[in-house]
Parts: structure tokens; C-alpha cells; sequence
């Protein structure tokens, strides 16, 4: 029988968690507690190519198991946030979700197209080029996400809305509490609240922007740069 880790108390783990992978982050959502005392959880991004180790040694560390992952959401197919999507299907058994416009990137197992803004941004994609690739081929995923999907039946409380602009497909992660993962949708330079830097098209980015703006989101997580407050992005792109 497996050793429980009596160490861990569920209570105190965060509903979020980071999964810090150098230049870019992944997330950790911890599902509700059933009458049995067990919980789901969700990933949110994969990392590049082989980061499929750190993203379940953390789950381990937070007393998570990776057969109790219920679902994979990929805010979009980049290769810095889809890379290892195949190895974390394979391992957890979770079902992947992924927004029909970038689907077939994911089937392909390529990246969506990387556009580049800033001139920082071009020296950016040309990191993300030079980083290991998914060698193994693409998936398909288990769930095309349309504009919305409620997240509920996979233990968590929230959804997943379209914020297209960084790619066609796009979605952010919006939490009923308060707390939202956002993917790409904002950056950050300088420590500053920035948009479109990497956009397939600024406009849909810039509504897109404007919808996380008009949401219940308070907290926002970003898969570069960290955390900021809905405040921080109000003074940057509120009218
Ligand atoms: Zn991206």
C-alpha cells in the first residue's frame, strides 16, 4: 500500500499554485473536497517540452496525485504551454481541453503561430524557438472549448471564456473566487502590466482585455511575470 503523506493538510493548500519553469509558469488548480476527503485537480499549461516531471513533482509536493487530475486546460498552443501536454494525457488520464482555433496546432503537435509586437518580443520568440520542441508528435485533445465551458463538473468552481488575441484560440481560466489564469493575454516588462507583446491580432486582444476587465476577476495569473491585480491592469488599459 501506498505510504499516505500525513504531513499535507488539504485545507492550507492554496486553490492556486504555481509551477515556476523558468521563463515560463504553469498552474495548479486544487479542486473541492468530496464527503471522502479526496479532491481533483486541474492543470492549467503544460511547459515546454519535458516539464512534465517538475509540473507532477509539485502536484506530489501540494499531496496530489496525478490519477486525480480531472482536466488539462491549455490557455493555447504554444510550444512554451502545450510542450509536454502529451506525456501529462498519458501519465494523469485527464481529458484536455482546448479552444477550437487552436486545436489543430495540438493535433499537429506544433506551435500556433508566435507573432511578435516589440523588438523584446522578437528576441523572445527567438528563445521560444531555440527550446526543445514536442518531438513525440501531437494529441487530440478531449474537449473543444466554443466561447465557454463550465468547469464545475470537474470539481472546480468556474470556467473557461475565449479571450482570443495572443492566438486565434486563446482562453483564460476564470475562477469563482476571484482568482483568473490568463495564459498570455497580458505580460509584463519592467514590472508593468503589458499587452501584446506576442498578438496575433492587438484588437481582439485589446476586447479580450476588456472582458477580463468587466469579469468577477480580482487575481491574475500570468504564464510570464508572475501575479497582478485586476487594479494594476484597470490603470493600464481602463478608458
Ligand atoms: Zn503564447
Amino acid at each position: 500500500m501506498e505510504k499516505q503523506n500525513t504531513s499535507i493538510n488539504i485545507n492550507e493548500i492554496p486553490e492556486v499554485t504555481t509551477v515556476k519553469m523558468g521563463f515560463v509558469d504553469s498552474y495548479i488548480i486544487k479542486g473541492q473536497v468530496n464527503a471522502k476527503g479526496e479532491n481533483s485537480w486541474i492543470l492549467v499549461d503544460c511547459g515546454i517540452y519535458g516539464s512534465e516531471g517538475k509540473i507532477l513533482r509539485t502536484l506530489k509536493s501540494l499531496g496530489g496525485k496525478p490519477e486525480k487530475v480531472s482536466l488539462i486546460i491549455l490557455t493555447h498552443a504554444h510550444q512554451d504551454h502545450s510542450g509536454a501536454v502529451k506525456e501529462l494525457q498519458r501519465i494523469t488520464g485527464a481529458k484536455v481541453a482546448i479552444q477550437r482555433e487552436d486545436a489543430e496546432y495540438l493535433v499537429k503537435g506544433i506551435s500556433a503561430k508566435v507573432t511578435p509586437v516589440t523588438d523584446f518580443a522578437k528576441l523572445m520568440a527567438r528563445l521560444i524557438k531555440s527550446r526543445p520542441q514536442n518531438k513525440k508528435g501531437g494529441i487530440t485533445p478531449d474537449i473543444i472549448i466554443e466561447n465557454e465551458l463550465d468547469i464545475n463538473e470537474y470539481g472546480v468552481n468556474g470556467k473557461i471564456m475565449s479571450t482570443p488575441g495572443h492566438t486565434k484560440g486563446s482562453v483564460s481560466v476564470f475562477l469563482n473566487s476571484g482568482n483568473c489564469i490568463i495564459g498570455d493575454i497580458l505580460g509584463k516588462t519592467l514590472g508593468k502590466v503589458t499587452g501584446g507583446m506576442f498578438c496575433n491580432d492587438l484588437e481582439e486582444n485589446r476586447k479580450s482585455i476588456g472582458k477580463i476587465i468587466g469579469s468577477n476577476a480580482t487575481n491574475l495569473y500570468l504564464s510570464h511575470g508572475g501575479k497582478c491585480t485586476i487594479n494594476e491592469v484597470k490603470k493600464v488599459f481602463s478608458p
